[in-house]
């Protein structure tokens, strides 16, 4: 290695002064040997104390780049926003501190208000400002209120155990996409926290070579210490340490002449020297280095999206005419893998996500990991908008193939969004909105799909937004309207139940599928399902011996309180549980199939009928329907209308009626449109039926009188 002109120059600037004092104590001057002695002293003592400051400062930037991967991230928001899922949030922060990272995690409001707490594993009732102390109301200010900036903030803070310190990270928690707000002004701040224990500092002396390491309150008396501070500037903690004084020691030890002293000495000062400048070099880099740090996923080593923003910022300013594309990749049923193994298990998951994504690619493109279970690859180079559908066919395929974590099978799936960069993108975060969007079109547009970004999605997503400002306005205000759809009978054709079914008024123009979808994504299901139940429970209470069924959204599964929802509904409305029928679709059930048959179980034990809704238009194996066991199965109503146009449909409904006769399950075709259709599913078994051709979906101002004439003389058995 070549020595660089400034540190040639350090070397000769250090030494020669004490070459010179050497010569001086070479004819025998003993106090210019102290002087020696003390500068070799206060240098180790120096670079001691710097050390100490590094060591600090690197495990603070740690914490801050482990908060910016779980604050910043879409399944985060979708988690806390709304009614806050526990189950995630102890399987996912809860559970992680137990971790080396942190071992305190909070989820506060923006005015410090608790929402979830957890320590060592265990949830926690101690609250942020009990534990923390006077210092944590000053740093929680600091995170401000934007609900589109993020902002990640670190520092060192004292707990509620005298001489027990910790490193604090803060962060706002926003959706994964750049430039989507937070569904509230103030976002929610989640906080991790690692106390400093004594094998920490021992660590610590070790890596940075501080001897005796130890921290003390800041009120206290130290002779060798360095005192560190909080963010805020004020003093949190001294951290006390032996200092080496090798001068002293030489100087002691040495009984030979004042020659063999200076020797001594001065051999002794060049490698301090170096470190010294090493270390000052080092902390003029701690800067960049914290950088670097904080551009890279501690998970999986891959760039992270800081990382992405400046190259794309960098393809910005060079104004290159070189095409790129960008794809934003979500796996598809991550969170299964989590929940039915365990966090290790997602983790090696989305290593090795990583890595295959790294073998698909060319190296020059980007791969970079966003958080959670999103990764992006930056793609350019020859022919781009055709390599960027090829690489999203062969992510689709490889994520599809079964990976096996250690003996663990985890079968996933992908969806891909690509975007282009075209003259009239101006800005990263635009790039990376339309790359986000044509996911969250793949993404609804089934599983293992890629979408390109178009203008048209964008359209969809921004009337999206506008109908969720306009529902969550309204739901506070009004309830949706009801329609009920009588479900009859196959052989009397009486009515023995209704479906309520959902209608805005004055947004006629967005019917059901459109909202409840924004309902879900936006965190505003469970108050929209509250309210169509109660309104369903008390307009059908009258009519004695209807059964009442009410659909169920998949994201419905999380929701804590669902159950304790549906009892108050009932004692507020007189309606007896046993006459409520809850439809489930298969898709909420098997992506989170632990969680839903607890649910189910449940809803059974407390004399609620569950229906399974759309059947036929999944996946569902037989081994699920015996799983769930299911008091009603809805034949999807694309079986009743395709009936006479293949006879492969026949036989489907004449097997699945069958299937499901041994299973104890009733079957009700859906959408029946003309006699045919009835006759057909009558005589294969399904025992009642709904559709146009009976009745169709009607106020109850309608209906009413259709169903007192025909209940009276038809009771249901
Ligand atoms: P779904 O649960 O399968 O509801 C049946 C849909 O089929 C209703 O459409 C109904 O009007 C329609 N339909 C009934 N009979 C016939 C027929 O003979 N022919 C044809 N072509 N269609 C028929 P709607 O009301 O537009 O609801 C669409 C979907 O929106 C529902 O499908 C359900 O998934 C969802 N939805 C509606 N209301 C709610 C609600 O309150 N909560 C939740 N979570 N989802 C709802
Ligand atoms: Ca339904
Ligand atoms: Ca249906």
């Amino acid at each position: 290695m070549t020595l660089s002109r400034n540190r040639l120059a350090f070397i000769i600037l250090t030494l020669l002064p004490m070459l010179i004092v050497g010569a001086g104590s070479f004819w025998g001057n003993q106090r210019m040997l102290q002087g020696i002695a003390d500068s070799v002293n206060t240098q180790e003592r120096d670079r001691t104390m710097l050390a100490v400051q590094s060591a600090f400062a690197a495990m603070n930037d740690q914490l801050v780049g482990l908060i910016a991967d779980n604050a910043v991230w879409q399944d985060a928001h979708d988690n806390i926003y709304g009614t806050p899922n526990e189950d995630w949030l102890i399987e996912t922060w809860g559970v992680a501190t137990t971790d080396p990272y942190y071992d305190t995690a909070y989820l506060v409001s923006s005015e410090g208000e608790m929402l979830a707490g957890f320590q060592d594993g265990e949830a926690t009732t101690k609250t942020p400002q009990e534990y923390y102390g006077k210092d944590f109301p000053k740093l929680l200010q600091k995170m401000g209120s934007s609900n589109v900036e993020r902002l990640e903030i670190s520092s060192l803070i004292g707990t509620d155990q005298p001489g027990q310190f910790a490193s604090i990270g803060l962060g706002r928690v926003l959706p994964g996409e750049v430039g989507v707000p937070a569904p509230i002004a103030k976002p929610h701040v989640l906080i991790f926290s690692r106390r400093i224990t004594p094998k920490l500092l021992q660590h610590f002396s070790k890596q940075y070579a501080i001897d005796g390491l130890s921290l003390a309150a800041p009120d206290s008396t130290v002779s060798n210490g360095s005192i560190l501070k909080s963010l805020n500037g004020d003093p949190v903690a001294w951290a006390k340490f032996t200092p080496r004084d090798p001068g002293s020691a030489a100087r002691q030890a040495n009984s030979f002449s004042a020659y063999a002293i200076v020797i001594g000495l001065i051999t002794l000062l060049i490698p301090i020297s170096f470190a010294h400048f090493r270390l000052a070099k080092l902390l003029q880099n701690r800067e960049a280095a914290a950088r670097l740090a904080a551009r890279h996923d501690s998970l999986s080593g891959l760039p992270n999206r800081v990382l992405l923003l400046e190259m794309l910022e960098a393809q910005r300013k060079s104004n290159s005419t070189n095409p790129v594309s960008l794809l934003f990749v979500d796996l598809d049923g991550f969170k299964t893998v989590n929940d039915t193994y365990d966090h290790a298990t997602g983790d090696a998951l989305i290593r090795r996500f990583g890595h295959g994504l790294l073998n698909l690619t060319m190296p020059h493109d980007l791969v970079a990991r966003l958080g959670g279970d999103e990764f992006a690859i930056l793609v350019g180079g020859e022919n781009v908008a055709a390599r960027a559908e090829y690489l999203a066919r062969q992510i689709i395929s490889f994520a599809q193939k079964p990976f096996d974590l250690d003996g663990k099978i985890a079968s996933i799936g992908a969806s891909v969004g690509i975007a282009d960069w075209t003259k009239d993108i101006n800005d990263p975060a635009e790039f990376m909105r339309r790359a986000d969007l044509a996911m969250y079109a793949a993404k609804g547009s089934g599983r293992n799909n890629w979408r390109r970004f178009t203008p048209m999605i964008d359209q969809d997503r921004s009337e999206d937004l506008l109908i969720a400002s306009s529902m969550r306005e309204y739901l506070s205000r009004d309830g949706m309207n009801l329609v009920y759809q009588p479900i009859v009978d196959s052989k009397t054709h009486a009515i023995v139940g209704v479906e309520a079914l959902a209608r805005w008024p004055g947004f006629e123009n967005y019917g059901p599928q459109r909202f409840i979808r924004v309902a879900e994504e936006h965190g505003m299901i469970d108050t929209l399902f509250r309210n169509i139940l109660a309104k369903a429970m008390q307009e059908i209470a009258q009519f004695d011996h209807i059964i009442l069924s009410v659909n169920v959204s998949a994201v419905q599964i999380n929701n804590q309180n669902f159950v304790s929802d549906v009892i108050s509904a009932s004692k507020r409305s007189g309606f007896p549980l046993k006459r409520l029928e809850l439809e489930f679709t298969e898709t909420n059930l098997i992506s989170n199939s632990k969680v839903a048959k607890n649910l189910m179980k449940q809803l059974s034990d407390l004399g609620i009928r569950i229906g399974l809704d759309d059947f036929g238009t999944g996946f569902a194996s037989l081994g699920y329907l015996r799983e769930f066991s299911f008091n009603t199965i809805k034949l999807d109503q694309s079986l009743s209308q395709n009936l006479f146009k293949d006879t492969a449909t026949q036989l489907f409904v004449q097997g699945t009626v069958l299937i499901a006769k041994g299973l104890s399950s009733d079957i009700v075709a859906e959408g029946v449109e003309t006699k045919e259709q009835a006759l057909f599913m009558n005589l294969a078994g399904c025992k009642n039926l709904q559709g146009y051709y009976f009745h169709k979906p009607s106020s109850l101002a309608a209906l009413g009188n259709v169903m007192d004439h025909q209940i009276p003389q038809q009771k249901r058995a």
